[in-house]
């Protein structure tokens, strides 16, 4: 494929935690040779501004006033993807569970949600050879016209297994419960939940290994891009 010719290819990917997102957008991304965009580590850094700043997080109008302050870059390299908060390097600090227990609530509030969706765009918007962006909003808000929507799905306990492997040492029976916490919230929030778009192509990876999601989500790009 003459990839200098070809048109932008936009791919929206969503799904729950632990669905293996993260790690099938970077290599599909990779493979490729196109942009990666994670927009729950953007979620996860203005969370974890708001915790700095002493912002109270069960107060939405709290942070609502001051969602529009910290400047977040994403660097899109699926090799190697970044995230600074007015500039320091916060890759580690995001993954913690004190965010990931708080970052649900932050990502409620619509001036939340506005500010972090118009960054997306653009990013979005300046990949030249495409761009692979995963979340849970992509296809139905972000990017409605998104060459290609995957869904990824997978079974509590999978997804529950996998997510006590990356965080070693951790509990399983408490990863599954925070993980049915964290999708409960992200699932019925009012503003943009986590929804699979009419359009999207789910799939199911509980019986999967990473390696056939990856060849599976590339072949649809691939069919998408020759017009099947
Ligand atoms: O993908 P990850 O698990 O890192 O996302 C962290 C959180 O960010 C989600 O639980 C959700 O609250 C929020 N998020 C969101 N919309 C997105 C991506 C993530 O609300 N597009």
């Amino acid at each position: 494929m003459e990839n200098g010719a070809a048109q932008p290819v936009i791919v929206a990917i969503d799904g729950p935690a632990g669905t293996g997102k993260s790690s099938t957008s970077k290599a599909v991304a990779a493979q490729l040779g196109l942009s990666y965009l994670d927009t729950g580590a953007q979620y996860r850094a203005i969370t974890w501004w708001m915790v700095n700043n002493g912002i109270d997080i069960d107060d939405p109008s709290a942070i609502a006033a001051v969602a529009g302050k910290p400047e977040i870059v994403s660097g899109t390299d699926p090799a190697d993807p970044t995230i600074t908060v007015d500039g320091v390097d916060v890759a580690g600090p995001i993954r913690t569970q004190e965010v990931s227990a708080k970052v649900s609530a932050v990502s409620a509030v619509p001036e939340v949600r506005s500010r972090i969706t118009e960054l997306q765009r653009s990013v979005a918007a300046a990949a030249k050879a495409g761009i692979v962006v995963e979340g849970r909003d992509i296809g139905t808000t972000v990017l409605p016209d998104a060459d290609l929507k995957v869904f990824l799905t997978a079974s509590a306990e999978a997804r529950a297994a996998r997510r006590s492997g990356e965080l070693k040492g951790s509990d399983v029976n408490a990863t599954r419960e925070a993980l049915i916490k964290r999708d409960a919230a992200d699932s019925g929030r009012k503003t943009s939940p986590l929804a699979k778009a009419d359009d999207a192509v789910e799939v199911d990876t509980t019986e999967l290994t990473l390696a056939q999601v990856i060849e599976c989500v590339v072949t649809l790009v691939e069919e998408k891009r020759a017009g099947k």
